[in-house]
Formats: C-alpha cells, sequence, structure tokens
C-alpha cells in the first residue's frame, strides 16, 4: 500500500498540559496514511509545508480551528432523553425519571436504535472516547461498544439491591454478565456497580477481581451528594463486615475495587483520608461539573468539586458530562461549567487551558491511550474537530473567545462543532 498524504488548512490548538496549549494560526496539518488511519505527520505554517507535499490532497479549511477530538470520562449513554428532566434531588430524579427510562433498554432493538442515533450525536459534538454507563442490560454494552466512533470503555450497571423492580437482577445474573462481558471486550469493558447502595459487596468483590484479571476498567459514583453519603453509610452498618467502616470510599476498597483501572464519578465530598486512599491506589476521579452544577444551571446542585485540594491529594482526574445528570453532551459546556462555577466561587487557576487539558488528553491518559491520541502532537491518530476560529492572541484567549457568546445559550454548543475526524477521516460534517 503506498503511502497517501492529506493536508488540512487551518489553525490549531493543542492541549500540552494543564497551564500550556499551543495556538499556531494559519498552519498546515499534513496526515499520513498508515494501517491505523491518518496519523498526524507534521504541523506547520502553511506556506512552506504544501510546498514540500507536492503530491499530497488539499483540504481547504481556512477559517477554522483545529482541536483534538474529547474524551468523556463519565456519562450514561442510556440516559439521553431524561437530561432535561427536573432534577431536585438525585435520589428522586433516579428513581422519578431516570430508572423508568432505562427500563425501556430492555428491549434489543430500541437499544439499537437509541445507540445509532447517539452514536452520531457523539461525533457531532466532538467526543471520540471516554467511559460508558450502559442500563443493566448486557446487550446495551454491546450496543455501544459496536456503535460508537473512537475508543470508549463501556460496563453493564450492576444493580442487585435496593433497586426498583425491573431495573433489578440477582447476584448470580450480576456475575453472569460480568464474566461473559469481560471476556467478550477485555480492556475496553468496565465492571461498573451502580454504586455502593445497589450493588452487593459481594458482587463488587467478585467483579473486581475478575476485571483486574481481565485487563479490564472499573468505574462507580462516589460522593456526589452529602445525602448520598449518609444513605450509604446507613446502609452499610447491615452488611457483614462493613459494620464499622469508616468512609465511603472504604467500601470500595474493602471490596478490592480501587487502583489505576478505576474512575469514580463526581467525588465532590471527600475526607483527607479519603483522598489519600484514591491518591494512593491511583484510583482517578471523573469529575462532571454540568451535572453538578445548581439545579437553577440544570445541574443536580451536588456541590462544587474542589479541584485544588484533588490535586493537591496527587489525585488523578479528568472531566465528564455525566449525561443524563448533566444536560448537554458537549464538552465545550462541560468547559465552561467548570471554568465558571470556579470563577463564580473566586477560586483561581480554573482556566479554559486547564479544561481542554481535562477534557482531552487527561481522559487519554486514563484509557491508556495517551501515546496514540487525545492531543495533535505529531505521530498521534488523527482524531480532531473543526470549529470556527476565534480571535485571541494566544491558545487561552481564543479559548475565550469560543466559549462568550454561548454562555447564556448553552444549547448553542451543540452545533459549535463543524467537522470530527477519526483517524483522518471525516466522520460527521457541517461543511
Ligand atoms: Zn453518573
Amino acid at each position: 500500500m503506498s503511502t497517501v498524504y492529506k493536508i488540512l488548512l487551518c489553525d490549531v490548538l493543542n492541549p500540552i498540559t494543564d497551564k500550556k496549549a499551543k495556538l499556531t494560526r494559519q498552519a498546515a496539518i499534513v496526515l499520513k496514511s498508515s494501517k491505523a488511519g491518518f496519523k498526524i505527520h507534521k504541523i506547520g505554517p502553511s506556506n512552506k509545508i504544501v510546498a514540500a507535499f507536492p503530491g499530497a490532497t488539499i483540504v481547504d479549511r481556512t477559517g477554522q480551528m483545529a482541536l483534538p477530538g474529547f474524551f468523556d470520562m463519565h456519562f450514561h449513554w442510556v440516559q439521553d432523553d431524561v437530561r432535561l428532566m427536573p432534577k431536585d434531588s438525585l435520589l428522586e430524579w433516579l428513581s422519578k425519571y431516570t430508572w423508568p427510562y432505562e427500563m425501556k433498554f430492555k428491549s434489543r432493538k430500541y437499544s439499537k436504535e437509541k445507540a445509532k442515533k447517539f452514536s452520531k450525536e457523539l461525533l457531532s459534538v466532538g467526543t471520540l472516547g471516554g467511559a460508558v454507563y450502559a442500563s443493566i442490560h448486557g446487550h446495551t454494552v454491546d450496543d455501544a461498544l459496536e456503535n460508537f466512533t473512537g475508543n470508549y470503555i463501556a460496563g453493564n450497571v450492576l444493580m442487585t439491591m435496593n433497586s426498583p423492580k425491573g431495573l433489578s437482577q440477582t447476584r448470580e445474573q450480576a456475575l453472569k454478565l460480568i464474566e461473559s462481558l469481560s471476556a467478550k471486550w477485555g480492556k475496553a469493558y468496565a465492571m461498573t456497580p451502580r454504586f455502593a447502595p445497589t450493588t452487593h459487596p459481594d458482587v463488587m468483590k467478585a467483579g473486581a477481581w475478575l476485571a483486574k484479571k481481565r485487563g479490564s476498567f472499573i468505574q462507580t459514583h462516589l460522593s456526589e451528594s452529602k445525602d448520598e453519603i449518609n444513605y450509604v453509610l446507613g446502609l452499610y452498618k447491615d452488611h457483614q463486615g462493613f459494620e464499622n467502616i469508616p468512609t465511603y470510599t472504604d467500601i470500595y476498597k474493602k471490596c478490592g475495587m480501587l487502583g489505576k483501572k478505576t474512575i469514580m464519578g463526581h467525588g465532590i465530598h471527600l475526607s483527607a483520608d479519603e483522598l489519600a486512599t484514591l491518591s494512593k491506589t491511583g484510583t482517578v476521579i471523573a469529575h462532571c461539573p454540568t451535572s453538578n452544577a445548581p439545579v437553577k444551571d440544570k445541574g443536580l446542585g451536588s456541590g462544587l468539586f474542589n479541584f485544588k485540594k484533588i490535586e493537591k491529594a496527587g489525585v488523578r482526574w479528568a472531566l465528564g458530562s455525566d449525561i443524563g445528570g448533566g444536560p448537554f453532551l458537549s464538552m465545550f459546556d462541560v468547559m465552561q461549567s467548570f471554568v465558571t462555577q470556579n470563577k463564580k466561587a473566586k477560586l483561581t487557576g480554573a482556566t479554559y487551558t486547564k479544561a481542554l487539558y481535562r477534557a482531552t488528553k487527561a481522559g487519554a491518559e486514563v484509557l491508556g491511550v495517551h501515546k496514540k491520541m487525545g492531543c495533535l502532537d505529531e505521530g498521534m491518530l488523527a482524531n480532531l474537530i473543526l470549529v470556527d476560529s476565534p480571535k485571541g492572541k494566544n491558545a487561552e484567549e481564543a479559548l475565550v473567545q469560543l466559549h462568550k457568546p454561548f454562555h447564556k445559550k448553552r444549547e448553542d454548543y451543540l452545533n459549535l462543532v463543524n467537522e470530527t475526524y477519526y483517524a483522518g477521516e471525516s466522520v460527521y460534517s457541517k461543511i
């Protein structure tokens, strides 16, 4: 197979670290074909590069700005239709809207149709990877992993206790599903207790053991709201071996669930001891600002995630949309919420540069694919999105300008992406 070159002409914004991103105006991105698809071969000033690759196909996207595709590190693909339902409290929103909706996914036909639709929605907002919660039904994991374009891990939620009829399974059923799906999907599978109250500790323990054996991931929810913590600790007093368990985190620790391939959703209300445990084990927190935001901002009002405390404790973290706890699938909306909420609380350091890093490279690193994707460095797979190029002298200024029109009409973020490329092929386009 002969090598094929493609050149994209556009501005480029490449995340580097929490504090650094690079903006290159009037750039040329040279894409080179490989077995895995098109990779980024070179990025440089267009006037010099174009002449150096005479046979290359030129894709003129002048006036557009390229960013890497997003990693959404916590979302429920089976909650797409409850995103905007009233959210007076987490536990009420779950039982009133979310659980009845997830029951519909028992139908294989419904699940398949929804997965096809949802995979298009992901591409339209520029998301090309992440960590996915499905419903209790095994086929909802298959439907997600077979249909979503990009690099995802997914898991069926395990619900063996304190769960509504129609969304409950026996311990044997739960374990059987973990066994078969982790064998089928390996490192793309995530053992996914919904959260400690809904999953027997012996299921979590056996599931964690299996997940680790198969190289799969583990994901669940941790300390999202204060009511939830009291509820969890109250419940576990009655579980043998957990009578004196000091914290919510210790429940998961005792079940062998913590580690470098474990992602905890939310983690807002954590003690210093809990943070030390997460740090020591390399466990990751998926922070979902739009879901945690006040109810008036379409969130669940769970509180503000103290990223400074988390970073000081050395805990790894990345951003997620938490659809349907979060109202919009766009990671741009999630970035804006992170910046705005911290600004309102007068906390410094929550820049768009940081938000972009946590919505791209940090997620790729959690999934262990950061050597192949997550940014626009040379050698990376060409997974990128194009948006109208904003003004601004540097990366942070450009990102501020990019977000400005959307503060008061957040749903318009869903139309911000003009084109999405996966491995150098256009997989979504309005251009
Ligand atoms: Zn969630």
